[in-house]
């Protein structure tokens, strides 16, 4: 590590951009043993000597969880003396795959910032990391907009025009403190395919001046990106129709000649028929089991519907309900838009407002829906009914057989693919916390308003399916904080913020309570045991301070933590079979990050599958082992991929490095759940990109979409799952 002059930079021959303003060099490689600052685990590290000497990392992820180099220096990097600046990698990828890379910056004080960007196959090129900047304050006082991500866009288009790829925001604090930075690490994590990359010159550089107008007339009047082009670009209302004709002939004809009615397994070893889906064991693979006996295996996609589409104008009304005290709430998000109906023109029906933002620029404000108003230029006035019809004909051409969470109830009797029913249990009742409650607090479960609330939202779902073979399961909740894995203490949360309460207003700690009461009896032998000082179980009931200090407590914790989420899948069972007994109950999707095992273990008691949203490249060998401990099949309710090759400005959380990548590692995914026994199927999220500025409630701006926002398919991703759906059954039941 040593810091050089620019002069001495520029004439550095193995820098590729010889007008960036480099700070300071922290890594070149050009010693031949690697620097002590280095730090490898799961991953193999060598000094190639190419153009010039670099460092080539192989990570051995694909069968540990996460492999990673990690710079980690004796004393903590000072970089106060600096203003307005990043940090650049050189990065080539001579292996076969692509590689999705995680970089976490962390300083002393606890911050960490993490990004992610797609390293190519191919030769090297430079990707950057803002670690401060000197953005544009806001009229409104505001501040630092862009890296304080407060315009709204979960990542913002570059704040300059260069040919270095900028690393994706994904979460974490930004704003580091850069007096003491003490770890860099480049990482990759659950990876199908082994994966290397070769790293050159590690340097900070000066950010080159910010265009002031990166934000200010992004979005053209199709809600597409205004500035870049594209391939299946909009430019025309005439385009739009022009494309409806020519998808329709497209749309004739089935492709799958081996399904069954239900979209089962024509060839396939038959169950008995019970008119239901259902779930067996064949052959010693998990299955559903269609209406009519046929084996079944679910795929498809999330969101058949209409309604996150929404984006936040920047416009508020000074009265509610009073569009003439409509103002300019946030200029900067008022800017973004090159077009927006004026009110009374046709497409103004495609305002809204929301007054409940879960994250993002503004707490409130006017919404504009681009999604709904290209559906209303394509399919008229009508449209929703019109595109509804158009995605089943869809969705049984790309050869799915069912169509995922969160489908339109509209399309409950479509009576022609099967689908995935959902419910929400919400209501007055009573809450508990985890301590990181990342959608919201959960029931608490043993106040009886939630039983009664559980009741009327699976009712309503019965109603909403009537007697419809077609609908494959239920889905109830979706990634409620049940704990996170990174630590004892995140994952037991629920039960140390409930002992921390008083029993007499939360019935979890009056459970909690009497559980512990009925295992010590009295509390000098539970004090014993958690090495705690209670004076008396009054004491107790009343709240304690509940901090792990003792073994012994860890396991009561997981016991209580179990017996929580035993009595909320009990709850919501005890729903289904009253008023759906013959459906199967597909429990709560738990999100990769809050899968505790004492919940998963809990949830197979009572539902019929288990669901998992995982974030990921696909099912890695070894970490879902544990399944084969729980008699039960399981279910991928969420993955995706994005790019950003079409004019979107976040990829999503799995980065693809383009459009032919992505649909190759949407394969790669379902292969790695097609050849797992104990998955029954897998759900893409979702149907349609995000919105360009960021989804309403919370700023989602995903190229994640079959289609784009102007409802044009995405062509390799629609080829890859006809590929795919066509090869299913052969690969899930005729192979070994
Ligand atoms: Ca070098």
């Amino acid at each position: 590590m040593y810091i050089i002059s620019y002069s001495q930079v520029i004439a550095a021959s193995d820098i590729a951009n010889v007008s960036e303003q480099v700070l300071e060099i922290l890594y070149d490689f050009e010693s031949s043993s690697l620097d002590k600052d280095i730090k490898l685990s799961n991953a193999k590290g060598s000094i190639v000597d190419e153009d010039s000497k670099a460092l080539k990392v192989q990570f051995d992820s694909k069968d540990h969880r996460s492999a990673s180099l990690s710079i980690i220096p004796d004393k903590p990097f000072n970089w106060s003396t600096y203003e307005d600046f990043h940090i650049a990698f050189d990065i080539s990828n001579a292996g076969e795959h692509s590689v999705n890379i995680q970089l976490d910056v962390s300083d002393t004080s606890g911050g960490n910032y993490t990004r992610a960007v797609n390293i190519p196959t191919g030769e090297s090129q430079t990707y950057y990391a803002k670690i401060e900047g000197h953005d544009l304050a806001t009229p409104e006082g505001r501040g630092d907009i862009e890296l304080n991500l407060l315009s709204g866009l979960r990542n913002n288009p570059p704040t300059w025009d260069s040919e270095d790829t900028q690393f994706i925001s994904l979460w974490g604090k930004k704003n580091l403190d850069t007096s003491a930075i003490q770890k860099i690490s480049i990482g990759v994590k659950y990876n199908l395919f082994n994966k290397e990359i070769t790293i050159d010159n590690i340097r900070l550089r000066k950010n080159p001046p910010l265009d002031p107008l990166y934000l200010t007339g992004i979005v053209d009047k199709f809600g597409q990106s205004a500035k870049q082009e594209f391939p299946g670009k909009v430019l025309s209302d005439a385009q739009l129709l022009e494309n409806y004709k020519q998808e329709k002939k497209l749309l004739d004809g089935i492709l799958m000649p081996d399904r069954s009615t239900f979209g089962g397994y024509k060839h396939g070893k038959k169950q008995p028929a019970t008119g239901y889906f259902r779930t067996a064991k064949i052959d010693g693979k998990w299955s559903l089991v269609d209406p009519e006996g046929y084996p079944y295996f679910a795929t498809g996609l999330d969101i058949i519907r209409l309604g996150d589409a929404a984006t936040m104008t920047g416009y508020d009304f000074k009265q509610t309900n009073d569009k003439s005290s409509r103002y300019v709430e946030f200029k900067k998000r008022a800017d973004m838009f090159e077009w927006l109906p004026k009110y009374g023109e046709p497409l103004a029906v495609h305002f809204g407002y929301v007054s409940n933002v879960h994250s993002g620029a503004l707490d409130k404000g006017e919404t504009f829906n681009f999604q709904r108003a290209n559906l209303q230029r394509k399919y008229g006035t009508n449209y929703e009914q019109k595109w509804l019809e158009v995605t089943v004909d869809r969705m049984i051409n790309w050869g799915f057989t069912s169509l995922g969470n969160w489908t339109s109830p509209k399309l409950y009797q479509n009576n022609k693919i099967p689908y995935f029913a959902n419910g929400w249990i919400r209501g007055n009742y009573k809450t508990v916390s985890s301590g990181q409650d990342f959608w919201g607090a959960l029931p608490d479960v043993f106040d009886p308003v939630f039983a009664k609330q559980a009741d009327i939202s699976v009712r309503k779902v019965a109603a909403e399916v009537k007697d419809s073979p077609w609908c494959v399961g239920v889905f109830i909740d979706n990634e409620k904080s049940f704990g996170r894995s990174e630590s004892d203490d995140s994952r037991l949360g629920i039960v140390i913020n409930t002992l921390s309460r008083d029993g007499a207003t939360v019935p979890t700690k009056a459970h909690f309570t009497s559980l512990m009461k009925t295992k010590y009896g009295t509390i000098a032998a539970l004090n014993k045991s958690w090495g705690k000082n209670i004076a008396n179980w009054k004491a107790f009931e009343q709240g304690i301070e509940a901090s792990l200090t003792s073994d012994a407590q860890i396991k009561d914790y997981q016991d209580l933590l179990h017996a929580y989420a035993d009595k909320y899948f009990s709850v919501v069972n005890k729903a289904m079979k009253t008023h759906m007994p013959n459906r199967l109950y597909l429990g709560a999707r738990f999100p990769d990050w809050g899968m505790p095992q004492e919940v998963v273990r809990a949830s197979a008691k009572h539902v019929d599958v288990i669901s998992f949203n995982v974030y990921k490249e696909g099912l890695v060998s070894g970490f879902w082992d544990f399944l084969d401990m729980l008699e039960k099949p399981a279910i991928i309710g969420e993955f995706h991929m994005g790019a950003m090759d079409r004019g979107m400005f976040h990829p999503g959380i799995i980065i693809a490095s383009d459009q032919h990548d992505r649909a190759k590692m949407f394969k790669d995914y379902l292969y790695s759940v097609i050849d797992n026994p104990n998955f029954v199927g897998a759900h893409y999220f979702q149907y349609a990109d995000g919105p360009l500025t960021g989804r309403a409630y919370d700023g989602e701006n995903y190229n994640i979409g079959f289609i784009s926002v102007t409802d044009t398919p995405y062509k390799e991703m629609v080829q890859a799952s006809q590929k795919l759906n066509s090869q299913l059954y052969h690969r899930r039941y005729e192979s070994k």
